[in-house]
């Protein structure tokens, strides 16, 4: 399909050195992380530098009808960057610049394909005062993909999900049209997406088959000069959430909770998942464990909101300390890579972390994650562990309270062996079987979801809702050409 043609023109937008049709180059763009199925082969890879590039390669997308998916680093734990009908993968790394911060209005323009570590390392030298939202993901991931992923970062309580810290965008449609959405579509400022119609909707949830995003402004946070981060603990999860629910309800400064298992606790840890028990419940192990940040302006109001905090936890006997204090409570050998979390490192967690896997060769994870009312975070818990402990698998589940109290993720994940096609198919198994029951719950919806997820909402959703979905994407991308085979609106 894809020929020496295409590539030659591409080098003509480009230069040579940055479009590439070699297997060796092109592994890491169709390298399926999650072993999702069937794995897309990309054809050609090519790394633009400019809104313009992006859109010459569109267009010759266009002329040739093949594929273009945008990529950043691919690892979102979908699979949903992997061509899954081949093409061209337009690698957007070198769009990695901040463009403007605007400490009033707090945002920063960056690019659309800027990773965590170049924002935040620009914000620690540029404007310090000023922080980002951050993912646990690893630094060299992309901050646009996970904002148009419904990310969830650990500002959650005060923003919402990523996709609620994008205040304006500046898009490439798949027909090769230029667009901008929000504020900067009529002025030189990036605040938000009022009181205009909101089409960033046209673009979040989309998993890139509507358009490439070039810049974006994205929503900052001030670091004032006050913090604690409590850990709690519990024995059981459904001893633990309700508390967790009244204090994402009590205001208090609070910017971000979570929720975790015994498993995923582990996991912050760095420990190997071979070390945990499958049951924590059956070996009668604290497995509710709670994370909640606050911040303050002044000493006294500090004081005060983190008073309120233990009283709340007081109230439902659920033991809590602060970071530094609980860190001193575990042994060397249990504190794992935690020591590094606490507010000594600058107060931004750079947890990074890779989950409770096998370190070793083959080590993987997947997770299905669903967003969700805030009355199942105890069902789902229970649903997935007893499919997981089922299967012999450690479950490990981890819950983040969003903008204030209004709704939630959630999320098991489970461990396998890359190197073992038995265990990739049992973990597949296992994870349909959780999204599964989870739907019985009623409002769980998986984000990022693989095509057989797409599918299941496709058939629940009213059949004039699907043929909107359908007239959008074509409207938007009236070939079919980006990231075709992924998101919705595909027959
Ligand atoms: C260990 C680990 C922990 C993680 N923890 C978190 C977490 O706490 N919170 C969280 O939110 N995520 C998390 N993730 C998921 C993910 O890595 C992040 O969300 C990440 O920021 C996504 O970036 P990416 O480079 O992997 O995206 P990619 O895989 O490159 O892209 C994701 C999707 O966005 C599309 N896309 C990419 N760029 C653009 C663009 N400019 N315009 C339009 N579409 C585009 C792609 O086509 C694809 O559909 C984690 C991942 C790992 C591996």
């Amino acid at each position: 399909m894809i020929n020496s043609e295409i590539v030659k023109e591409l080098e003509k937008v480009v230069g040579d050195k940055y479009v590439s049709d070699k297997p060796e180059e092109q592994f890491l763009y169709h390298y399926d992380f999650i072993t999702a199925e069937p794995e897309g082969i990309c054809d050609i890879a090519i790394v633009p530098n400019t809104a313009e590039e992006v859109q010459d390669i569109v267009k010759i997308a266009n002329k040739y009808k093949v594929p273009a998916v945008p990529w950043v680093s691919g690892i979102n734990f979908g699979s949903i960057a992997t061509p899954r009908k081949g093409g061209i993968v337009v690698d957007l790394r070198r769009l990695n610049r901040v463009l403007e911060v605007n400490e009033d209005d707090m945002y920063a323009v960056v690019e659309g394909g800027i990773t965590w570590a170049d924002l935040k390392g620009y914000l620690n030298v540029h404007n310090p005062t000023l922080r980002p939202g951050v993912t646990w993901s690893p630094p060299g991931t992309g901050v646009i993909p996970s904002c148009l992923c419904y990310g969830m970062f650990d500002l959650g309580m005060i923003g919402g999900t990523g996709a609620e810290f994008i205040n304006g965008m500046e898009v490439v449609l798949g027909s090769g049209d230029l667009v901008r959405v929000g504020s900067c579509s009529l002025s030189d400022y990036w605040y938000g997406r009022q009181p205009l119609p909101d089409l960033a909707g046209l673009f979040i949830g989309w998993e890139g088959s509507t358009g490439i995003v070039t810049k974006a402004a994205i929503k900052l946070w001030p670091i004032l000069p006050y913090r604690a981060d409590y850990y709690a603990v519990g024995l059981r999860m459904e001893d633990g959430v309700p508390p967790m629910l009244k204090l994402s309800k009590a205001g208090l400064g609070i910017v971000d909770i979570c929720i975790l298992n015994h498993g995923w606790s582990q996991s912050l840890q760095g420990f190997d998942h071979k070390n945990v028990p499958k049951d924590p419940v059956k070996a009668n192990i604290p497995d509710f464990i709670g994370l909640v940040t606050t911040q303050a302006y002044t000493e006294k109001q500090h004081k005060a909101q983190c008073e309120a905090i233990e009283e709340i936890f007081k109230e439902a006997k659920i033991q809590a300390v602060t970071a530094d204090v609980g860190i001193q409570m575990l042994s060397k050998k249990q504190r794992g890579i935690m020591e590094d979390m606490t507010p000594a490192t600058g107060g931004q967690t750079p947890i990074q972390f890779w989950g409770c896997w096998d370190f070793a060769r083959g080590g993987g994870g997947q997770w299905i994650g669903s967003y969700c009312s805030t009355r199942d975070v105890v069902k789902y818990y229970q649903l997935s562990r007893n499919i997981c402990v089922k299967y012999g698998k450690a479950p490990q589940f981890y819950s983040r309270i969003l903008f204030g109290g209004h709704y939630v993720v959630a999320r098991t994940n489970i461990n396998f062996n890359k190197n073992d096609p038995q265990d990739i198919e049992n973990t597949r198994k296992i994870l349909k079987e959780i999204h599964d029951a989870v739907q019985g719950l009623g409002g769980v919806v998986m984000y990022k979801p693989p095509k057989w997820a797409v599918q299941v909402y496709k058939d629940k959703t009213l059949p004039a809702t699907r043929e909107l979905i359908k007239k959008i994407r074509r409207v938007l991308d009236p070939n079919m050409i980006l990231n075709p085979g992924q998101g919705v609106g595909e027959d």
